[in-house]
């Protein structure tokens, strides 16, 4: 076991800038519940560094029509600030509206600094602190939270010709609202999450849809209904009710894990109820065979959609499977050398997610690179922690991923450990805290191999939850539960603490 409090050469940070106690860098989901949970805990110097002019981060940049939540609301919601929802899977602009009522209640928007791009974390080894470059200037913290978000860079296809298209090229994160689509010739690339919300409306509004499909996923019935008035008035009145429910919903998504994270006869009855969805919906037996993944469920993400195989089917869509050879000025040309025209081309091709390092330059002790430490695959301590960069927190880090249930399960638990430590750095004086290389590699070990079981990495697709080299960076191979108890308790002895002060720590739970 090794001496978690070292002694340090602790000379005096250099400089005259003040050093905050935090700076969390993003104000989605997880960098505004970080800074309520740094509220609540006395903590008011800090900042909040934003590039973008709101909050909200994922559900402020996607406002493609159809865009909702895929998971019930009543799960994707802090498990602090209850809300009345108006339908079982809200839509975009309720969860802004939510994320933005959160901000105002807690009064976070003091702290957050709109405006300012995060270019850059050093860590300054004898200060004992961060050098954060952002926005043109430099701000020094004791602790960074990174909660940038793992899906927060739209990622355009790497498609021949791309930047020929003479049409207009739009992204679905990226979306230009004042479009007038009616009339137009679309093409979809993507039959993602995303995708299946998009295109349905899509249908509603243009000419003629024509979708690119690389590789048909899993599909199941939404069931999306309004919330009746009374419900949320009991919730209101009764709140051990909504906590009830919320606590019932979240058990039912856990059992889902039994076949969506582990690859075992419940992923075949999950294949078998969406094979029968399919048959009720598709009666074509050469569209439904297109529609068919080969793969197992879970592998990708699973699509919930009540709506997307009846647009497929509607009289102005076209499912084209054929691969895409290149975009020319006037449209998409597809392998067996058609080419199809159109005005608009929209990609709902996901995002450059943050697997293989993070999108900022971050260096810590010794002038270690993370970007390069993982240019073949992000690793980190339970997801937060990372040996070589002392009191740095990653919310959504490395294996923080769910399948089958909410991400804010996960991230609440994430955002308690960061501020946990955070608390536990501030009250014993520590320099700083720094998890052992040993601890991180056994995390991982256990890690990889549990995930050798899952879907992801046994389910016979590629997704983007995998590397090039099939590295799962992404996903937590278990139960959110299990997740949850893993970084319930901080164990302090995987750790090293450097203190100005000499402290040992006697049990593993802080107090
Ligand atoms: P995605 O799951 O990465 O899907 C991208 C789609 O684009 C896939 O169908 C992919 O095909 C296709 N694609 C990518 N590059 C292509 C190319 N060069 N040529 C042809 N097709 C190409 O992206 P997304 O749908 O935006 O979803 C991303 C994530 O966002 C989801 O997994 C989910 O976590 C999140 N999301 C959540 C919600 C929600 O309601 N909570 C809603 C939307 C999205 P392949 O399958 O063959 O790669």
């Amino acid at each position: 076991m090794n001496d978690p409090v070292r002694q340090r050469d602790c000379a005096p940070p250099d400089g005259d800038l003040p050093i905050l106690t935090a700076v969390v860098i993003g104000a989605g989901f997880s960098g505004i519940g970080a800074a309520i949970k740094l509220i609540e805990r006395g903590v008011e110097d800090f900042v909040v560094l934003e590039r973008s002019d709101d909050v909200g981060g994922t559900w402020r940049d996607n406002v493609y029509p159809g865009v909702a939540c895929d998971v019930p609301s009543i799960l994707y919601s802090y498990s602090f600030a209850p809300y009345s929802w108006s339908k079982v899977y809200a839509e975009g602009a309720e969860i802004q509206r939510y994320i933005t009522d959160v901000v105002t209640k807690w009064d976070v928007r003091r702290f957050i600094r709109f405006g300012t791009n995060v270019l850059s974390l050093s860590y300054d080894e004898r200060g004992g602190h961060w050098d954060i470059a952002a926005g043109g200037r430099t701000y020094r913290a004791k602790n960074v939270i990174a909660s940038y978000g793992p899906l927060a860079n739209a990622s355009l296809p790497d498609i021949q010709g791309i930047d020929a298209f003479e049409g207009v090229l739009m992204h679905s994160a990226r979306w230009d609202g004042s479009f007038d689509f009616e009339g137009k010739s679309v093409a979809v690339i993507g039959t993602g999450s995303t995708a299946v919300q998009l295109i349905p409306e899509l249908v509603r509004r243009a000419g003629k849809v024509t979708v690119y499909q690389r590789t048909p996923g899993w599909i199941l019935p939404r069931h999306n209904v309004t919330v009746p008035a009374t419900i949320n008035k009991i919730f209101r009145k009764v709140p051990p009710a909504q906590r009830l429910t919320r606590a019932a919903l979240f058990r039912a998504t856990e059992t889902s894990a039994l076949g969506l994270v582990w690859n075992t006869a419940v992923t075949s009855a999950i294949a078998a109820a969406g094979r029968r969805y399919l048959r009720s919906q598709v009666q074509d037996d050469w569209l439904r065979r297109r529609l068919t993944p080969d793969y197992r469920p879970g592998c990708k993400r699973m699509l919930v959609s009540d709506e997307y195989l009846a647009a497929l089917q509607a009289d102005n869509c076209e499912l084209v499977s054929w691969p895409i050879a290149r975009i020319g000025a006037s449209g998409v040309m597809t392998c067996e050398g058609i080419e199809h025209r159109a005005d608009v081309i929209v990609c709902a091709t996901g995002y450059e997610v943050t697997k293989a390092g993070p999108p900022i330059e971050i260096t810590g002790r010794d002038g270690r690179s993370l970007n390069e430490e993982w240019a073949r695959g992000a690793f980190a301590y339970k997801s937060v922690s990372v040996a070589g960069y002392p009191n740095l927190y990653f919310t959504f880090g490395p294996n923080a991923g769910p399948g089958h249930t909410s991400a804010l399960m996960y991230m609440e638990a994430q955002i308690d450990y960061a501020v946990e430590l955070i608390s536990l750095t501030r009250s014993r004086s520590l320099r700083s805290l720094e998890v052992t290389p040993e601890a991180q590699a056994e995390y991982n070990r256990w890690l990889q191999e549990r995930l050798t079981r899952s879907t992801w990495n046994s389910g016979g697709c590629r997704s983007w939850y995998l590397t090039e080299d099939g590295f799962n960076s992404t996903m937590f191979p278990g139960f959110a539960t299990t997740y949850r108890k893993i970084l319930k308790n901080v164990d302090l002895h995987d750790y090293v603490a450097y203190g100005d002060l000499a402290h040992t720590f006697a049990g593993s739970a802080p107090t």
